[in-house]
């Protein structure tokens, strides 16, 4: 039983170790800052999202599905403008977990390829931080998304696709906050409840003494290198 643990360990600490560099689902939990992420977009809440951040001023970061920036340009364009952090959401929003087609990697391979030229083509945005969708983080998914230069990002709390009250997500995200937390949210929500306490919610942070900074400023992350488009 000892040696299988041991071989276990030794397994488990090969796998954390090689996932460190490129997932990451938290900042480092000394450090007081957390960071807000926006899922889905550009969609029809990034407007109001960004009047808000805009007012608070506060940086975030849009993982953005290459088919909306494709669909809505103008708007993606609007959250560079306003110098939030872009990263990607892959192309299309395919759930990783149940796509059952023997292409499974290829179709992970296209759909981040896909989704990185298009924000480099309509925003001029070079993309190395990705989120899956559904926060897929399996091994292989991680693997795809390294050697085309990404960064996977998930989430330490998320929950405004739920179906709970404006007021009850809205306690639910203030007990959240803890140091390095990164927090998910949608600007192309299923609903838009949390419009009605973002605002609310960034003075909640700062008043507990943490700073709002984009995802790479809260991982310390840069560019890996230039990839082929
Ligand atoms: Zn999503």
């Amino acid at each position: 039983m000892k040696k299988i643990n041991t071989v276990f360990t030794i397994i488990c600490l090969f796998a954390c170790f090689s996932n460190a560099k490129t997932f990451y689902a938290n900042g480092y939990p000394e450090v007081k800052k957390v960071a807000l992420t926006f899922d889905d977009g550009p969609g029809k809440a990034t407007k109001r999202v960004l009047e808000i951040l805009k007012e608070k001023n506060v940086k975030a970061t849009f993982f953005m599905l290459g088919i909306r920036v494709e669909s809505d340009t103008e708007t993606a364009k609007k959250v560079v403008a306003d110098d939030h952090e872009i990263g990607s959401h892959t192309y299309e929003h395919v759930n990783f977990y149940s796509y059952k087609v023997d292409d499974k990697i290829r179709k992970m391979e296209r759909g981040i390829l896909q989704a990185k030229k298009i924000i480099k083509d309509k925003l001029g945005v070079d993309t190395y931080l990705m989120r899956f969708p559904y926060g897929y983080s399996k091994p292989e998914g991680l693997e795809v998304a390294q050697k085309q230069g990404y960064y996977v990002i998930n989430w330490s709390f998320g929950m405004d696709w739920e179906n709970v009250s404006a007021q009850e997500m809205h306690i639910k995200y203030k007990q959240a906050i803890k140091n390095g937390a990164i927090f998910l949210m949608h600007d192309l929500p299923k609903n838009d409840k949390i419009l009605s306490f973002l605002g609310d919610f960034i003075d909640e942070i700062r008043a507990e003494g943490y700073e709002i900074v984009t995802v790479s400023e809260l991982l310390n992350l840069k560019q890996k290198y230039q990839t082929e488009i």
